[in-house]
């Protein structure tokens, strides 16, 4: 990038086009998050900043990150955070990106306690805190437990929740799965437990694989491992007519749709944007 007179414009040109031949999916939504990032601005500022030269410091840092991007690492974990149900999380390699997916498991949430006033929440795995936080900002009144093994993905969790100004109506707790909980009762428990399957590993993007935590993905050998231990536990912290909602990998829904019919009622598959299998839902038996 020497000789060329350097603008906006052809600053994301040129990465766009880069980022295209190393095989990127939306290499230009791509290069516009990395430059606005590298410019500190907005996306939305590029374009009145078109025919702007941007100052050598400044494109020597775009350089760095777009060398990163090129050898695998994550537009997130450049940036520091990802967009999800239009919040903006923090992210760190300690926690699991968040997905589109994920958002068919929050609408699904949001539909079912809409009716219900001051509802209490559990959500097991937080990582981001995603799910947790975005219900409490939807849901005025929801009261939110998020758990999670990791103190350093219950770190970030916490910075998201504070973001989004719901700390007073989200409580994290450190702990395995339902460990950290007595007595308490819910109307919603969620879930995005890790459920890759140990033969699915070398065929995992290397850009989940390589970057995102093992902890957030290893379902055990069959990826399985945590629905049974999820259908097996959770009916003792739901409410009388309490759902649990799971997301799923999309191979897995006989499977997982299985380990709770031994269990509880099992509701409809919801299906993902893409049309996949990515939601089951299971109440308890009355
Ligand atoms: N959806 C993630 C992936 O395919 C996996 C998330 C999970 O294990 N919960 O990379």
């Amino acid at each position: 990038m020497a000789s060329e007179t350097w603008t906006v414009r052809r600053l994301l040109e040129w990465t766009e086009d880069f980022l295209r031949k190393k095989g990127f999916e939306s290499p230009r939504l791509e290069a516009q998050i990395l430059l606005a990032h590298a410019l500190g601005c907005q996306k939305i500022d590029l374009y009145v900043r078109f025919s702007e030269e941007p100052a050598e410091d400044k494109r020597s840092t775009f350089r760095e990150i777009i060398k990163k991007r090129s050898e695998g690492t994550p537009v997130a974990h450049l940036v520091g955070y990802r967009e999800f149900y239009s919040l903006a999380f923090a992210v760190s390699p300690d926690v699991l990106i968040p997905r589109p997916e994920t958002e068919t498991l929050v609408m699904e949430a949001l539909r079912l306690l809409k009716p219900l006033a001051a509802p209490r929440v559990l959500d097991i795995g937080t990582g981001s805190g995603c799910i947790a936080v975005t219900i409490a900002k939807q849901h005025k009144s929801a009261q939110v437990t998020a758990i999670d093994i990791s103190p350093k993905a219950l770190a970030i969790a916490r910075t998201n929740a504070e973001q989004h100004a719901v700390t007073e109506r989200v409580t994290f707790l450190e702990g395995d799965l339902f460990a950290p909980l007595s007595l308490q009762s819910f109307d919603l428990i969620a879930s995005n437990p890790p459920y890759i399957a140990h033969a699915e590993f070398p065929t995992l993007d290397p850009g989940v694989r390589d970057f995102e935590p093992r902890s957030a993905l290893d379902g055990g050998p069959d990826g399985l491992g945590f629905y049974r231990r999820l259908a097996t536990e959770a009916e003792r912290f739901l409410r009388p007519g309490g759902t649990t909602l799971v997301e799923i990998g999309s191979t897995q829904e006989d499977a997982v749709r299985d380990i709770f019919a031994a269990r509880m009622e099992v509701g409809a598959t919801i299906r993902d944007l893409g049309g996949r299998p990515r939601v089951i839902s299971a109440r308890a038996r009355s």
